[in-house]
């Protein structure tokens, strides 16, 4: 049984997409969407050999070895000399490596029409990569499993401000939240605001009782900016 999680992800992934699933580990979300007939072909990409052979395994014991294609590589270094891939999920791995991986791939890009991003923490950084690279948030979903809550990001090329309100007050608050969940205020993502929010309340008190005011002051601004933020969000008191 497939994860929450990488169910969720699944949904984004169009019909008749080729996928490059980067990250792959046991290859579990590339061969439920073959199985499932979403897909027509992938690549599981893998950095580590522990994970590769997990994916090779899992591919054969499903017979998809003609469909799933296992190669080790770094990231997007896996679409090099791949013409057709036009869809790439990066998931379960934090917002800044997933950030990395799509900065440092950015000439693997040119064929892909949808990204599908599932970060297990600090989505605002994928958000400013998209935003900058003119990447189109189309989806924001955010999910609980486990305790643990997730958020996943899907992204077609455009002008990378489209779910933004073009306000420009309101932007950086919107790259730190979400566009879209702001607007749906999901019972997960209140959950999620309102832990950090407690945990910043909790930060800000302890900024203001540093002795020395100044090394603390660009944190305690951007903490205070963070709370109200929420504030204005979720009307806390
Ligand atoms: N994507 C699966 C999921 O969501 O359940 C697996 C997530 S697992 C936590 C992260 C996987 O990414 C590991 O198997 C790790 O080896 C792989 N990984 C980490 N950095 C990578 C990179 N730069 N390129 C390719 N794979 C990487």
């Amino acid at each position: 049984q497939l994860s929450e999680r990488l169910q969720a992800v699944s949904r984004h992934v169009p019909r008749g997409a080729k996928l490059a699933d980067i990250g792959s580990d046991h290859a579990y979300l590339p061969v439920y969407l073959l199985e499932h007939g979403v897909i027509e072909r992938a690549i599981a990409g893998e950095i580590n050999d522990g994970p590769l052979l997990s994916a090779m395994e899992n591919i054969q014991a499903n017979g998809f070895t003609d469909h799933i294609q296992v190669k080790k590589g770094s990231g997007l270094a896996v679409l090099l000399n791949e013409t057709d891939i036009d869809t790439v999920t990066i998931a379960g791995m934090g917002g800044p490596l997933i950030t990395a991986i799509l900065n440092d791939g950015q000439e693997h890009l040119s064929t892909i029409k949808r990204l599908i991003l599932q970060p297990n923490v600090a989505a605002d950084r994928i958000r400013q990569w998209l935003y900058s690279e003119g990447w189109d948030l189309i989806s924001e979903e955010i999910l609980e499993e486990e305790g643990h809550i997730y958020e996943i990001l899907v992204a077609e090329p455009g002008t990378g401000t489209a779910a933004y309100s073009n306000v420009e007050s309101e932007f950086k608050k919107e790259l730190w939240l979400g566009p879209i969940l702001i607007q749906e205020k999901h019972s997960a993502f209140q959950k999620k605001w309102k832990w950090e929010y407690e945990q910043l309340k909790r930060i800000e008190e302890s900024l203001n009782e540093a002795k020395d005011k100044n090394t603390v002051s660009e944190r305690l601004a951007d903490v205070d900016q963070k709370i109200t933020w929420l504030k204005e969000v979720f009307h806390y008191e």
